[in-house]
């Protein structure tokens, strides 16, 4: 009788064995569906002696049902899988699950079915059908995403099958994707450009291992540095992982991509409809996508053909998951290319201290992009002392910003705001009483959204409408807005230059492709005079009109005791100033600032990057922080607070006793309540050399803990 060990989903199991039927084959990393206890679930089949189990006499092991028709996850896939599981604590199951990418994906063949509108218009309909009828236009998606798309149920949309208004489409999930042409519209590179895209190309030639840190100033040309190399793997027959940090910087790269190659690439990200995943997926699998460009959840996936990575903006926090898995897929990504023997590329204009030290200690080859392109000159940049340069009462510009906006309205140039705030006001309370609105499921104050006439919570997602009455003292019209957000700023905007035209960029406003690239297209046509943003406007944009940057709040990030404040208020406020001056015209930023001696703020003003870097580097060491020595943080949480915190008491009362390492707490966590948890936390602060991953293993696996407890383990985390 031949046993297989399977890594089992959706079980707390997670490794179970089983008998291979007679007349199956299995290998190591096919993809299985196995009974468990009534039901099915998936497994993916691993060499028995890497994972353990209890030992299951023959006789009493049941067959798996069958092997589904998807090639195996080959042994380098295996590897990362397991390295990763390892290096951040978390259940390998839930680490092979992203290389499935979807569930639906793996059943089912090579088509689908989706539903699309008949153009029938019956004269008469109920309401349901009717507002169905208008949802639907030009959609086409399974009943399930249409009901959602349409917000009515399935049962309204099946009835519309049956009287014919609509039909069923039979979608063709191996279409192959157009190839993207290598010399379609190849640049004229710079020197610079040209001796970096000569090591790209030559290290993908060799396809070796070889991490490169490209590390160019905003404008330098990033991208098309790395669309060589990109151009190399294609003519080679090699797959392309790009990763980005956010889907908001997608459709920048898509158009880019499109003409440099002719067709865009093979997307990968959340938001894509289960036709085009499943397509997607099977493309990867057979090595039919030539280039993915993907959130960080594409990174695992089983490409036939790996043969370049590249993390853009490699700098950005959004590439740390911070539930499931946490993991970096910045550093996960370097990995990857180490066990399939390929380069991986991070680039950045403001890379993470961590690179640029792995770039110094020789890991990392370090590529220089110094200057902009085409001439153009970095912006130069001035501190704005609002205790000395006090805006007008109820405001929040300097006036010299007021004037230098005004004086780019009157020339026909952009100006740019910059505040890392969504909403209208952080802040609501009460004139009369003082109540402060808090969210009930979170440590968070509500924030208002005036466009929307809501408070909102922006941990958990709790909503209400503005009340008119104080729920505390019952006053009316008594609430007072305390502080700025975006939308405030675009109001002071309006008041102080009424015939500007203002584009407001946060999340809320910029919600799907089509609303980026309706701003991209207006802010590229002139018909945008200020835009007011949130980080999602500091990087990729190229607006060769935008001279101002005004930076409205420097200090905002650097509140708050996270260990990485000034690195990330240096990298926010230096690439939204990278968006100022990329044309013809030379760009100017203004940062707002109550504290212009804090070493990062001056270090922005003078332009001096090195002396930021310095700086840093010294504080760090001083910390015995990242990268000269690590961190990992303990999360312990559950609705009953006494529960949370007597469990978080048990685990520091077995911390181990380690000369390498210092633990710290627990304590509430900075986000004590969340979502209606009540959340503890423990920090541990190591030494370089201490075995973090096993040391943590070993104190918490014997641990038995109440139901209602949930411990996570953190291992290098973004934020405390
Ligand atoms: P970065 O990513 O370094 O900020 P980009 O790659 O976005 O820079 O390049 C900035 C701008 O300069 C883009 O509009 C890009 O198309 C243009 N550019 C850069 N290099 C070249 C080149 N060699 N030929 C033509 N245009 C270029
Ligand atoms: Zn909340």
């Amino acid at each position: 009788m031949k046993r297989v060990r399977l890594l089992v989903f959706n079980a707390a199991l997670g490794v179970l064995d089983y008998r291979v039927p007679e007349g199956s084959e299995v290998e190591p990393g096919s993809i299985v569906i196995a009974p468990l206890g009534p039901r099915q679930v998936l497994g993916i089949a691993w060499e028995p002696e890497r994972l353990s189990t209890g030992e299951v006499p023959d006789s009493k092991l049941r067959p798996f049902l069958e092997v589904l028709p998807v090639p195996p996850l080959d042994a380098k896939l295996r590897r990362l899988i397991e390295w990763t599981a390892d290096y951040y604590c978390a259940p390998l199951s839930s680490v092979a699950r992203m290389a499935l990418g979807s569930m639906a994906a793996l059943r089912g063949g090579g088509t689908t079915t989706e539903y699309r509108l008949t153009g029938e218009e019956p004269a008469r309909l109920t309401p349901q059908r009717a507002a169905a009828l208008d949802a639907l236009q030009g959609e086409q998606a399974s009943i399930r995403e249409l009901a959602e798309l349409a917000s009515v149920s399935e049962g309204v949309l099946r009835g519309m099958v049956g009287a014919g208004l609509l039909e069923a489409v039979s979608v063709d999930l191996d279409r192959p994707y157009p190839p993207a042409d290598p010399d379609f519209a190849v640049p004229d590179l710079s020197d610079d450009q040209r001796r970096a895209a000569d090591t790209f190309v030559e290290a993908v030639r060799e396809g070796k291992f070889a991490p490169f840190l490209l590390d160019g100033v905003t404008g330098s040309g990033k991208t098309e540095t790395y669309f060589e190399a990109v151009a190399e793997a294609i003519t080679l027959g090699k797959q392309v992982l790009v990763l980005l940090p956010e889907i908001a910087l997608t459709e920048n790269f898509l158009r880019r991509f499109e003409q440099r190659f002719g067709v865009p690439p093979v997307q990968w990200h959340s938001s894509l409809k289960s036709s085009e995943r499943r397509r997607a997926w099977r493309a990867i699998v057979s090595g039919n996508a030539q280039v993915v460009v993907g959130a960080r959840s594409a990174l695992f996936l089983p490409y036939a053909r790996f043969g370049l990575v590249i993390v853009d903006e490699a700098h950005e926090i959004s590439f740390k998951q911070d539930d499931g898995v946490r993991y970096n897929a910045r550093d996960v990504a370097v990995i990857r290319a180490r066990f399939e023997q390929a380069p991986v590329i991070l680039a950045s204009a403001t890379p993470a201290l961590e690179s640029m030290q792995l770039a110094e200690a020789g890991v990392y080859r370090k590529i220089d992009l110094p200057a902009r392109f085409g001439g153009a000159q970095l912006p130069a940049i001035d501190i704005v002392d609002l205790r000395k340069e006090v805006p007008e009462r109820g405001r929040w510009l300097a006036p010299r910003l007021v004037d230098q906006m005004k004086a780019r309205l009157a020339r026909g140039e952009q100006s740019l705001l910059f505040l890392n705030r969504r909403g209208y006001a952080p802040l609501t309370l009460c004139r009369n009483c003082g109540h402060r609105f808090q969210c009930p499921h979170c440590t968070a104050w509500l924030v208002e959204h005036r466009f929307s006439q809501r408070l909102a919570c922006h941990h958990c997602g709790y909503e209400v409408p503005v009340p008119n009455t104080c729920p505390e003292c019952g006053t009316g019209d008594c609430l007072v807005a305390c502080g700025p957000g975006v939308e405030r700023i675009a109001d002071e905007v309006a008041e102080i230059l009424p015939e500007a035209r203002t584009a407001l960029i946060t999340s809320d406003t910029m919600n799907s492709p089509e609303a980026i690239a309706e701003f991209v297209a207006k802010a590229e046509g002139r018909a945008i005079d200020v835009i007011v943003g949130t980080q999602l406007v500091t990087k990729g944009y190229h607006f060769p009109e935008l001279t101002l940057v005004g930076v409205v709040d420097a200090d905002l990030g650097l509140e708050g005791g996270d260990l990485r404040a000034a690195e990330r208020t240096y990298q926010q406020v230096a690439q939204v100033a990278g968006r100022a001056g990329r044309g013809e015209k030379p760009g100017e930023v203004l940062i707002q600032t109550r504290h212009p001696e804090a070493p990062v703020i001056a270090a922005l003003a003078a332009g001096d990057r090195d002396a930021f870097y310095d700086a840093e580097t010294e504080a760090r060491r001083d910390a015995g922080a990242p990268p000269f020595g690590r961190w990992a943080a303990i999360i312990v949480s559950s609705e009953d607070m006494a529960e949370a915190r007597d469990a978080a008491r048990a685990i520091g009362g077995t911390a181990p006793d380690n000369p390498d390492m210092l633990v710290l707490g627990p304590a509430p966590a900075p986000l004590a309540l969340l979502r209606g948890r009540h959340r503890f936390r423990l920090l541990i602060n190591a030494r370089r050399s201490a075995e973090l991953q096993k040391v943590l293993r070993q104190w918490l696996d014997p641990l038995q803990f109440p139901r209602g407890v949930r411990v996570h383990i953190d291992v290098d985390p973004y934020s405390f």
